[in-house]
């Protein structure tokens, strides 16, 4: 690798954020793995895939949010540099031995998805369902469950009451465990997986109903909430909501036999119409196993796609998005090579920048419902 020379900085200014935003990408590469080398054991560098290629390229281990929440408990590093999104990093910190810090390098990096699941929003569903006699405040009646992509408050929350954590990967494993304790699952906050995966397994879609958190008792009658087996938070991913049925069409239209693939996280209506339905890593997996001279249109993020597009051609196979106009995950975008370097290289200086705590009381909670899912892994 050359390593470029980088613009001069301020004796005393390194630190600063500021001073690497300005700087050019071409200077990254040099710095980052100088400052990587450096650390040495002491780091260890998580890259989500829908990072940017500039990026993940300095990760230790790559991966869906499940794949880097089991690295994140086993490693040993004293520091857990996370390029994902803030729940992720989060979920680190919860699952991390005593003395590791997590580090965030861009604390925007957040999760539109998360976003939509506010802890006091949640609470007040919970209260709603208890005084409908849905459910106890601990539990008894509703197991909640919460997909990954939630706050650690929200982690917590399901913790509490007899719920756990679930990824796209294993959403159904969780549902069969959930369905064993109580008859009904409120699950948070992807209401497209939520449905995908209670179809999957069997459940009709008149006995989901959504749950609107703007509204009172959700925007659904007690009778239906009653009747309905899964109660699913109105909450979506922005970047996979954006696939629309027709996509399908029309790529099936412009590339006659091939296969069309999509993430959980895609509506219902589009999930239906796919030959396949995958996590990130099981739509990679999807792709490896298929023979030479196949054919891909993949529901999910851009980089990703884009990247297995110039791996996967190696094996003579084509892998192209779903959609032409490209979803990107916007706050996955925001962790750049600037934000990387100064993280790491204000490590080298001892500095601890944008290190991600989660709370004692929630991390307790938190970990009890991530601990579920490992163990039903
Ligand atoms: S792809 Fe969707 S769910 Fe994943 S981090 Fe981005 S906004 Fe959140």
């Amino acid at each position: 690798m050359s390593i470029a020379i980088a613009p001069a900085i301020e004796p005393g200014a390194s630190c600063s954020l500021e001073n690497y935003l300005v700087l050019p990408d071409r200077t990254m590469d040099g710095r980052i793995a100088a400052a990587r080398l450096e650390l040495g054991s002491r780091a260890v560098i998580l890259g989500h895939h829908y990072q940017r290629d500039e990026v993940i390229k300095f990760a230790d281990f790559r991966g869906d949010s499940y794949k880097l929440s089991q690295e994140a408990a086993r490693t040993k590093a004293d520091y857990i540099v996370f390029c994902g999104v803030h729940f992720m990093a989060e979920s680190a910190d919860v699952l991390a031995h005593a003395g590791q810090q997590v580090v965030l390098p861009d604390l925007n990096a957040g999760c539109s998805m998360a976003d939509m699941a506010e802890i006091g929003q949640v609470e007040s569903c919970w209260e709603q369902l208890v005084s409908l006699g849905l459910t106890e405040e601990q539990g008894r009646g509703i197991t909640p469950l919460t997909y990954m992509n939630s706050t650690a408050a929200i982690k917590a929350f399901v913790g509490e009451r007899g719920g756990m954590v679930c990824t796209s990967s294993n959403a159904g494993s969780a549902f069969k465990w959930a369905f064993q304790r109580n008859e009904k699952i409120l699950f948070l906050p992807d209401q497209h997986l939520g449905r995908n995966t209670a179809f999957s397994l069997g459940i009709p879609l008149e006995e989901c109903v959504v749950w609107d958190p703007f509204l009172l008792q959700g925007g659904a009658t007690p009778e239906r909430l009653r009747s309905a087996r899964v109660i699913l938070w109105k909450g979506h991913c922005s970047v996979h909501q954006r696939f629309l049925p027709e996509h399908v069409d029309k790529v099936r239209e412009r590339h006659p036999g091939i296969q069309v693939i999509v993430h959980p996280e895609c509506r219902f209506e589009v999930c239906q119409k796919a030959d396949g339905i995958g996590s990130t890593e099981g739509l990679i997996k999807l792709i490896a196993g298929a023979p030479a001279g196949s054919k891909f249109a993949v529901g999910t993020e851009i980089h990703l796609v884009n990247r297995m597009g110039k791996e996967f051609a190696k094996e003579n196979k084509m892998v192209i998005t779903l959609d032409d106009s490209g979803c990107l995950c916007t706050t996955m975008f925001r962790i750049s090579p600037q934000h990387l370097c100064w993280a790491l290289e204000n490590l080298v200086d001892g500095n601890v920048v944008n290190r991600i705590r989660v709370p004692e009381g929630i991390k307790h909670w938190s970990r009890v419902a991530l601990d579920r899912m490992l163990e039903i892994a």
